[in-house]
């Protein structure tokens, strides 16, 4: 089947996700079992082209099935497996299929011998709703769950396919894995997409729309961009019938797009600006330390979420009175002359926390997160300083409330400035 995506002329299976639960529609769950399963798609080469979520309501499943097979060839569903009366899936599908559920004898012996182990171990009563769970229909195949008591149905018809697995993540991650995923392998063994990701920053959307407009229209592979905190993301995504021959259609794309953009790229697929300013510090066996104010030690945790850190991050303070930045080592008389939120301050921070911590480098940020101007300077106005002891850097930002992404943008702008600073020394 041929559709297309963003000008992009794709022959894929199409597959849809239908994510069962009330809890999902209310906001108490995020639905992570789509966003596993979505990723897993791609390298299977089966296209995704719809998510739905739908509560436990029997005639609002039926419907979304309704749907779904009528434009799509596979369905996914998880949720609504197991024993109590909100869980439908079964009897939404037995309904959209027509055909009358009955309990399979097979199942029910495999459930009993289940139920029996789990409820010996936590002494809970085996009741007659959770016989449901060996039920079929006769176009149903049960998969077997290794992880819980709802085993997963698979449904063929008109050579499209339903197959729903349970809610619980690790329960459907396990069948997917081991039952499912190898299943859809063997059974749509054409091409596959291979993707590479490229991560830039410094230019917004449109300028970076500008420069790689040649490749844009690109079918194969396919090129998307979308703008995230740390910068902007390029998704590269070729179909070939092998991981090898993707990476030889990507290939010279990434390369040409890399020429254009030369030091505006800053990563590609899993890196983090902290991966890769971590491994250059490791490199030059430098060590690094922060002084925060405005971002209120957000720029040090986005440091410690890359495991390894602790090779070269030493620790940070979070000053956020003009008082405990003075009793860190900031010259009161530079916040009395030039102001707390000064490119001056920054850099007296950035000084002080190298020699505290005795680190190679050291980052100060100070700036006003809102909602009310400081020092009549505006909210969003962000200065900071990073210094090795001989030679600093100052850099200032503005940025647009609200105050959890100012500070996000703070925190990333600080680590991009520390890799600048760091291709110069
Ligand atoms: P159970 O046998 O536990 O009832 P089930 O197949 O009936 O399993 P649900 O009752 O729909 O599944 O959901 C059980 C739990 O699984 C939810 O409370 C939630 O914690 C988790 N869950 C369900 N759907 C999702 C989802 N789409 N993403 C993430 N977690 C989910
Ligand atoms: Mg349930």
């Amino acid at each position: 089947m041929c559709v297309s995506v963003r000008d992009d002329k794709i022959c894929l299976m199409r597959a849809e996700i239908i994510s069962i639960g009330t809890e999902l529609l209310m906001g108490q769950i995020t639905d992570t079992n789509a966003a596993f399963l979505s990723s897993q798609l791609p390298s299977l080469g089966i296209g995704l082209y719809w998510v739905t979520q739908v509560g436990d309501n029997q005639g609002r499943i039926v419907e979304a099935l309704e749907r779904g097979l009528g434009r799509s060839d596979i369905i996914l569903t998880t949720g609504g497996l197991g024993p109590t009366e909100d869980d439908l899936t079964r009897e939404s599908i037995a309904k959209f299929m027509g055909e009358e559920m009955y309990r399979d004898p097979e199942l029910l012996i495999w459930l009993q011998g289940v139920m029996q182990n789990n409820f010996r171990n936590t002494n809970r009563q085996m009741t007659s709703n959770n016989f449901k769970q060996a039920n079929l229909i006769p176009s149903a195949k049960a998969i077997p769950n290794d992880r819980g008591t709802a085993p997963g149905w698979m449904v063929e018809k008109n050579g499209k396919m339903i197959i729903s697995m349970p809610g619980p993540p690790s329960e459907m991650t396990n069948m997917w894995q081991r039952h499912v995923r190898p299943m859809l392998a063997q059974k749509f063994p054409g091409d596959i997409l291979v993707s590479r990701f490229i991560k830039a920053y410094g230019l917004g959307e449109s300028a970076l729309d500008a420069m790689i407009e040649e490749y844009l229209h690109s079918n194969n592979p396919s090129i998307g961009v979308y703008t995230r905190p740390d910068g902007i993301m390029m998704r590269l995504t070729a179909k070939a019938p092998d991981e090898a021959a993707g990476r030889e259609i990507l290939a010279p794309v990434e390369a040409g797009i890399q020429r254009i953009l030369q030091d505006y790229v800053w990563g590609f697929d899993d890196d983090t600006i902290v991966s890769v300013v971590g491994k250059e510090l490791k490199a030059k066996g430098m060590t690094l330390a922060t002084m925060e104010s405005c971002t209120g030690g957000l720029l040090a945790s986005h440091i410690t979420d890359t495991a390894g850190s602790s090779d070269f991050f030493k620790g940070g303070l979070v000053t956020y009175t003009n008082e405990i930045k003075t009793s860190f080592g900031v010259d009161p008389s530079i916040i009395e002359t030039k102001g707390a939120i000064s490119p001056e301050t920054a850099e007296a921070m950035a000084k002080a926390v190298r020699l505290r911590l005795h680190s190679s480098i050291g980052i100060g940020i100070t700036g006003v997160a809102g909602p009310d101007p400081i020092e009549g300077k505006p909210v969003g106005e962000v200065h900071l300083a990073i210094s090795d002891g001989i030679r600093s850097a100052t850099f200032m930002g503005k940025y647009r409330p609200p105050r959890a992404d100012l500070k996000s943008r703070a925190a990333y702008a600080a680590l991009f400035n520390l890799r600048a600073f760091l291709k110069q020394s």
